[in-house]
């Protein structure tokens, strides 16, 4: 069950990718979760069908066939699009999901800030391949080692220097941090101006001083690359600082985040999906000591409440995406459905590795994948606390201490 099954535009991106999750994505999802990489020839494949790096400012035309309405104030599809679509390639593979989506977090804050010229350059940035013949991807550099949620502490600087700003500062778990070609990188230009001063600037990979760090190992989502990042007196032009006059800081910053949240919630939910399904696919049709396993209470009431929980989840994901859509403020309930979203993929995995037994402990088993994928869903993109306390502003006007 979901909002948008009435569509025909919906439907047949939910059949799209929903076909190639499952042909294409799960057959290599667990040899790129043991090996750590990233899955460069599928990314190549799905740019050709209309996934790709720059969908984000381009629009899903390669997808769906179809235009947005030019008119600004009409109602758009993009978030509906990216929660339908995210469900099904996330029950795939939340890693590959990610490899495949990554640089939308990049693309997000250009295509919401960025001038023409700024776009073009995103764009001509992530044009081609690489030396490795890979395609390009992008990423978006916010969180440093000693600031996360709070991104107001930013330490990374940003000096003005003639008609250049010079970038110093390291960047922390970065989506993309090793191999992209461009990135979007938040630092403080004005420290007397707090959270106003944070700007972000498009930098181009091979500017002298900017240097891909250390990649991380993860417990989860490991087909994404994740890695450090560092600046290192980046000099950049002043034509690439994101942002004129009071726009740009950093509540446009945390605005980019109300419509990535419910794309995120939306693969947390393709995950729970994942392994509900692994589970009732069992059940059905399996026995135990001569009993039907469908015929015990105990079993099917937990899949009758993975079942709720999950329909529940996809909802919340996709009335936030139907809000951004309507050009409708969807703060509290992109964090409602990425709060919700991300219990429910920790519920259903841990419920599901209880009721498989031993079986499910073998690295390479997808329910023990899945249950270490979904961990990351109550961490990056605000974690669960910090999505409660965006809800619970929303209450009352102010923020708990
Ligand atoms: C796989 C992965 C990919 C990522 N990709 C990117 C990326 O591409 N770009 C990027 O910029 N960042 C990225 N991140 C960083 C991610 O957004 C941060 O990890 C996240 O915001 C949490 O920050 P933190 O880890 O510093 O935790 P902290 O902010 O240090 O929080 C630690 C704990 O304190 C709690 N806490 C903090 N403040 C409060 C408060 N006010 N009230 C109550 N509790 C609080 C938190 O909920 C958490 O439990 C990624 C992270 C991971 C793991």
């Amino acid at each position: 069950m979901d909002l948008f099954h009435d569509s025909p535009m919906f439907n047949g991106v939910r059949q799209m990718l929903g076909a190639f999750a499952k042909q294409s994505i799960r057959p290599i999802a667990t040899k790129h979760d043991l090996e750590e990489s990233m899955p460069w020839d599928l990314m190549k494949m799905a740019q050709g069908f209309g996934l790709t790096q720059t969908a984000v400012l381009d629009g899903r035309k390669k997808l769906t066939g179809q235009d947005e309405d030019p008119d600004p104030k009409k109602p758009k599809s993009q978030s509906r699009i990216s929660v339908v679509g995210s469900e099904e390639l996330a029950y795939g593979c939340a890693g590959i999901c990610l490899a495949l989506g990554g640089s939308g977090l990049a693309a997000s804050p250009v295509s919401r800030m960025g001038t023409t010229e700024q776009k073009e350059e995103f764009r001509k940035l992530l044009a081609g391949l690489d030396e490795k013949g890979h395609i390009k991807v992008a990423a978006m550099a916010l969180s440093e080692p000693s600031t996360g949620s709070d991104i107001s502490g930013l330490s990374t600087s940003a000096r003005k220097d003639g008609d250049h700003w010079i970038i110093r500062g390291s960047k922390q778990w970065i989506t993309n941090g090793q191999s992209a070609a461009v990135f979007v990188v938040w630092a403080q230009t004005e420290p007397a101006a707090g959270r106003a001063g944070v700007r972000g600037f498009i930098v181009a990979r091979g500017t002298p001083g900017l240097i891909p760090g250390k990649k991380e190992t993860k417990l989860g989502i490991r087909a994404s690359e994740t890695a450090q990042v560092h600046f290192e007196d980046v000099r950049v032009h002043t034509d690439m600082m994101l942002g004129a006059g009071s726009q740009g800081g950093l509540s446009d910053t945390k605005k980019m985040l109300d419509s990535t949240r419910p794309v995120v919630a939306a693969q947390a939910v393709g995950i729970a999906r994942a392994a509900y399904d692994y589970l009732l696919d069992r059940v059905r049709g399996g026995t135990t000591r001569g009993t039907p396993l469908a015929s015990h209470q105990h079993i099917m009431f937990e899949l009758a409440e993975m079942n709720m929980e999950i329909t529940a989840s996809r909802l919340l994901a996709h009335r936030a995406a139907w809000l951004a859509d309507h050009h409708q403020e969807n703060v509290a309930e992109a964090s409602m459905a990425k709060a919700h979203a991300a219990r429910t993929a920790q519920h259903v995995t841990t419920r599901a590795m209880v009721l498989l037994g031993e079986e499910a402990l073998q690295p390479g088993h997808p329910v023990e994948k899945w249950y270490r994928d979904a961990k990351i869903y109550d961490i990056f993109e605000g974690t669960g606390q910090i999505q409660r306390r965006i809800i619970a502003k929303h209450l009352t006007g102010t923020n708990p201490v």
